[in-house]
């Protein structure tokens, strides 16, 4: 029998949650039993080849590429996870909401303590994917099916949700896998 798909993605993320996939240490081995591996910077593969069971979704929606990426990720695949609390509520790339755009990229470009740009230009090419006006969490842009916390989720917790979710069995993460106090 075919073995169940699983896809991820980073979006505004920095891969901590990638790793956190990759820390199930040698439970990854079960997990190559279990699934294969479809779009994923895990394998490099950058398109979708079939439909997948599970896609797991790092970071939240900072510009365009990552809104049409997530998008993608919602057409392809039955379950989408939102994998720590940049894909869940921005995160850290979230504290730039408070600040207009514009002031972000002037401080970034012009008149930060550090910046050397003589040419006082602030970079617009057209294959830079537009930044969005704020970063947007995953379920302000598509239906998300499920949130793991933390920052990054522990391996234990993304391990238990996908077993349970590729067997077909109840979804249910003991207190000690989801909470951080
Ligand atoms: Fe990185 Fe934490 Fe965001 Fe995951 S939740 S992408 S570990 S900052």
């Amino acid at each position: 029998m075919a073995k169940p798909k699983v896809a991820t993605a980073s979006l505004a993320g920095c891969f901590g949650c990638h790793m956190s996939v990759l820390d199930i240490d040698d439970r990854i081995l079960k997990l190559v039993e279990l699934v294969e591996f479809n779009k994923s910077p895990i394998n490099d593969i950058k398109k979708f080849t079939d439909r997948c069971a599970v896609g797991l979704i790092e970071g939240g929606c900072c510009n365009e590429e990552n809104v049409r990426v997530l998008q993608d990720f919602r057409k392809n695949c039955d379950v989408l996870i939102s994998v720590g609390e940049c894909a869940i509520m921005g995160g850290i790339p979230a504290m730039r909401n408070t600040i207009p755009l514009k002031e972000c990229l002037d401080e970034a470009y012009l008149n930060g303590p550090t910046v050397y740009n003589p040419a006082k230009k602030i970079p617009a090419d057209k294959e830079i994917p537009l930044l969005l006006n704020r970063v947007y969490a995953c379920h302000e842009v598509v239906k998300m099916d499920y949130h793991l916390p933390g920052c990054p989720p522990p391996a234990d917790t993304i391990w238990e949700a996908l077993v349970a979710l590729l067997t077909g069995k109840p979804l249910k993460l003991s207190y000690e896998l989801i909470k951080y106090d």
